[in-house]
């Protein structure tokens, strides 16, 4: 089913310049700045600048182009931030059972400490 993007969901109004952002890393197609609540030492949210919900919006909907930008950007910005050598974990939650807040396609980019299980057991 398609999804409908909300052009008023927080990241949209960051990429519009509406709120503010600390700003890591920005190209033509792709934005990252630190999350506001980080769960780790880093913390970064990487995402395309184009209005796509989700991966499952950006994997059937983004050009060739964005898809590579997006994963390029998020390599090069984890090496910049000191985060490869000692390992990272790259989160994108999907949809309700993902537990996605926001609306806008963003992977999160975490490290600095150890990070433990994946996931929590089942509640
Ligand atoms: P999600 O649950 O959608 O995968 O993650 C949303 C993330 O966005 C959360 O980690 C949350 O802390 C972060 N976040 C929500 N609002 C803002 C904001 O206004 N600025 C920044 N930098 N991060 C935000």
């Amino acid at each position: 089913m398609a999804k409908t993007y909300d052009s008023n969901n927080i990241f949209a109004k960051i990429l519009r310049g509406d709120i503010p952002c600390k700003k890591i890393y920005e190209d033509d197609t792709v934005l990252a700045f630190h999350d506001i609540s980080p769960q780790a030492p880093s913390h970064i949210l990487v995402l395309p600048k184009g209005a796509y919900v989700d991966m499952d919006d950006f994997t059937a909907k983004a050009t060739d182009a964005e898809i590579t930008g997006l994963f390029r950007a998020l390599g090069n910005i984890a090496r910049a931030a000191g985060l490869a050598e000692g390992g990272y974990r790259v989160i994108s939650n999907i949809g309700v059972d993902g537990g996605q807040e926001v609306p806008h396609l963003h992977l999160h980019l975490v490290g600095g400490r150890k990070l433990g299980r994946m996931l929590q057991p089942a509640e």
